[in-house]
Formats: structure tokens, sequence, C-alpha cells
């Protein structure tokens, strides 16, 4: 079965940024991709030439086999967009609100307040349909966002940031209605800088830097890419001059793949390459403790712990940006 969106060596600058560059992946249908990268990766600007805000100076992006640039209307028709900051008009109530939606998208007159009242009972919004949505919380409108982007029966629906802003119980409100959405066949690729959200929706990850695409994989795949475990090292915080650097050397004889340092960290980490987690039948942190113990360096933590989608990232892009959410 052809992928519901293709995107093959996508580039689009800016003046002197390069915002996407070469961007290749697909979504199969009924699928769960998260793109996920930092503040500039670049997944915003993607979005807009996917939903055909945009075009590319190069590249191809396909949905449901449709040229986005070649036949952009026939492309709006399989995608639905719910974005970070609501399109949502105030004065209106839930239901008027997918009906002026439902016109919009050329939904036959007929079905629009039936389709508009099952999607407002899709998104346990019933309660609500003929309150104002200034009165909706958080978490409601984001959830009419959603039921306005599915007005017209996408196959794919593109979302930026679904879970911003809302509070914990919101969120995971949120997630399960993303994961049906994906049980009843709808494909969706989700922009986040968030890793839990990637973790607890994604079928498979893209990995994005700079306008880059670093990796893309499940998120299992992705972790368990980097090995086993992560050893990790952190200096006292009065350490004394040269201690950086006698730590470093000793890292040097771990095997593995060395772990980009957050921002003005003491710690230092490699991911351990798979087969090689001891030395000599010891693991690899009592020789760290020893050795650094005869070397006079001071370590407030010794650690060995399991990666996780944020190291995956942080190690496929060497990325030194701080991404914590
Ligand atoms: P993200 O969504 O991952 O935060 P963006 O796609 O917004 O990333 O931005 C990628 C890069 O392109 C950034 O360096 C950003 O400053 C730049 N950029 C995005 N849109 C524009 C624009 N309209 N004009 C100039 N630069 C832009």
């Amino acid at each position: 079965m052809a992928p519901i969106l293709q995107i093959e060596a996508a580039k689009k600058s800016y003046d002197d940024i390069q915002a996407l560059d070469g961007v290749g992946f697909s979504v199969a249908a009924k699928e769960v991709v998260a793109l996920l990268g930092p503040n500039g990766a670049g997944k915003s600007t993607l979005i807009r030439c996917i939903t055909t805000l945009e075009r590319l100076d190069s590249g191809n992006i396909r949905v449901n086999e449709v040229d986005v640039e070649k036949d952009p209307r026939a492309a709006r028709e399989h995608l639905g967009y719910a974005g970070q900051e609501s399109a949502l008009d105030k004065v209106l109530t839930g239901l008027e609100f997918l009906r002026f939606q439902g016109g919009l998208v050329h939904l036959p007159k007929h079905e629009i307040v039936d389709r508009g009242r099952h999607l407002l009972e899709r998104f346990g919004l019933t309660d609500a349909a003929d309150r104002a949505i200034e009165g909706y919380s958080g978490g409601m409108k984001r959830r009419l966002d959603l039921a306005a982007a599915m007005m017209h029966r996408p196959k794919l629906l593109i979302l930026d940031e679904p879970s911003s802003g809302l509070d914990y119980e919101a969120r995971r409100e949120l997630w399960q209605m993303l994961l049906e959405l994906r049980e009843e066949g709808t494909a969706l690729l989700l922009a986040t800088h968030d890793f839990e959200e990637a973790d607890v929706l994604a079928d498979r990850a893209v990995l994005m830097s700079h306008g880059k695409v670093a990796g893309v994989d499940t998120p299992d795949a992705l972790r368990s890419g980097l090995g086993s475990w992560i050893l990790s090292g952190m200096l006292h915080e009065h350490r004394v001059d040269g201690d950086r650097e006698r730590l470093r050397d000793l890292f040097t004889e771990v095997p593995g793949v060395e772990m980009p340092p957050a921002p003005k960290s003491s710690e230092f980490a490699k991911a351990i390459t798979p087969g090689r987690e001891d030395i000599d039948g010891r693991p690899w942190s009592e020789w760290l403790r020893q050795h650094a113990q005869e070397k006079g360096v001071e370590l407030v933590s010794v650690g060995m712990r399991r990666p996780t989608l944020q190291d995956a990232y942080l190690a496929a892009t060497q990325s030194t940006v701080e991404v914590v959410v």
C-alpha cells in the first residue's frame, strides 16, 4: 500500500537559513509518526509545506499520492491540520464552529450538522455544544480543534505541538483520543519537542535537527540502537583544575558513543557498545569509580542507566541544545 505521506529530498531556505535541508521520510496509513526536534529544527516549515501553505525550493511531497504543489486542493482533501495557535472563533458555540468549518471544507450541507454532532460526541464535547467557545478550558479547545480538523474525514491528521500548554490530565486525555483516532484508521504526523509525547504516541519518530533528518525508527529501536546502558560520571562542583580533562581521558577508554553534554553540565556520559558492557567481568561503573579515585578525580556520582528517547536524539544529532521540556 502506498504511504499516505511521502516526502523526498525536501529543501527550503529563507535567505541564508536552510530551514529544510534534504528531508525525506514517509508515513504509512494508520501510522503515528512524531517529528521530533527542538525549536528551529524545521518542523513548522515542513508542516507548512505539507499543508500547501508554502512551496519547497526543491524536492517532493505527496499526500495519498497527490503532489501537494501540482494539486494543492486535492492534497488538502486528504489532510487535516490542528495547529498550536487555536483558530477557534471565541464568540461561536462549539457546534457553530464545526458548521462553519464544515462549510470551509465543502461538506454537503445536509451532512454538516450530523457530522458536527458526531464529532462533538466523539471528543467528549456534547454537553458544551451550544456554549460559547470562550468559556471552554484549554483541553476542550484543543479537542474542538481536533474535531474541526476531522470534519472532512482526512486520512492524515497533522498536529503541531498538540499538547503544549495543557495540564497533565488534559494531556493524557488528548493522547488517548489521538490513539483512538489512529485505531479508527487515521494516520497522524505530530510535530513535538516533547520526548514523552513521542514515546507514548509514535509508532516511529523522525529525529530532526537543523533541517535534516538524523534518524527514523520506532522509539524502541532508536533507544536500543544506543545499547543497553549509558555510563555517566559527574564531577564534584568544587572540582580542581584538570579534573574535567582527566575524566574525559578516562572516558576515552570506555567503548561507545559519546553523549553530548548538556550546557554547563559537569557530567560525562557514553552509551556503551553492545556486548562490551563490562571490563574483565566488572561493570564499567566500578571501573570508572576506581580509576577516578586513583587519579584523584572526585566524582559526586557514577551511574549506569537505560537509554531514553532523548538520549537517542542527542546521540544521533550530537545536539547540545537543551531539549528537555
Ligand atoms: P521548528 O518548527 O522546528 O521550531 P521552524 O521550521 O519554525 O522550526 O524554523 C526552522 C528555521 O527556519 C529556523 O532557523 C527559523 O528561524 C527559520 N524560519 C522559519 N520560518 C521562517 C520565515 N518565515 N522567515 C525566515 N526564517 C524562517
